[in-house]
């Protein structure tokens, strides 16, 4: 896809109507006229938030991997699970392809997402430019789509409600670990406006190239 020639012009994703949006200040928000969609949002600290939410993002997830996340008790036996150890049980029970699943949309994608949002918001607040960042930006756009984090999230409580009546569940440390990831990961996710981050991609190209 061609990048627009003036970068201030942007169209509604969802009705195609042209807006300029070059006179926007920090701390603005545009929406479309006609159908009300968001636009863009000016932020002058976005690359520090973007930062600061994929940084915390990435030590949640450790702490949400390293220490039990659920036990049951039922009946004298008890069973303690850690985000890793359900994977391997799946694999364990013959389910290879969704201990694959399971660990790709719930660990290893949305890490990979927010270790390469980490590296590309720390070379803009920088202001350096790599030809590397053009296709990895292009490829976290695609893979945060495939990040079910809150999902994975959501369906856990949905199911411990209902494992509540048969045994005692006991949350871990882990189990908070993830949902503090989940909210950071929502939260670098959505600050990633792809407007103001391309057009300061391009910015620092240009700056790079006439230099
Ligand atoms: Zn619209």
């Amino acid at each position: 896809m061609a990048a627009p020639a003036d970068p201030s012009l942007i169209a509604c994703p969802c009705c195609d109507l042209l807006f300029d949006v070059s006179g926007m200040r920090h701390g603005e928000k545009a929406s479309c006229s006609r159908c009300g969609d968001f636009l863009t949002r000016v932020r002058d600290d976005g690359f520090q938030r973007l930062q600061s939410y994929a940084l915390s993002g990435l030590v949640c997830l450790m702490i949400g991997s390293a220490f039990p996340f659920l036990s049951f008790k039922s009946s004298g036996l008890e069973n303690t699970m850690s985000l890793p150890q359900t994977v391997e049980q799946l694999y364990a029970q013959g389910r290879p392809d969704l201990a694959f699943l399971v660990a790709g949309f719930i660990i290893v994608i949305p890490a990979t997402v927010l270790v390469l949002l980490l590296a590309l918001s720390t070379c803009m607040i920088r202001q350096r430019f790599y030809d590397w960042m053009i296709p990895v930006t292009r490829l976290v756009f695609h893979m945060q789509n495939w990040a079910m984090v809150e999902v994975f999230f959501i369906g856990v409580m949905v199911s411990l409600v209902k494992i509540a009546h048969m045994a005692t569940v006991v949350i871990g440390i882990s189990f908070w670990g993830y949902g503090a990831f989940a909210l950071c990961f929502v939260a670098s996710v959505s600050n990633l406006d792809r407007l103001q981050y391309w057009n300061e991609i391009e910015r620092l190209a240009g700056l790079k190239h006439a230099g």
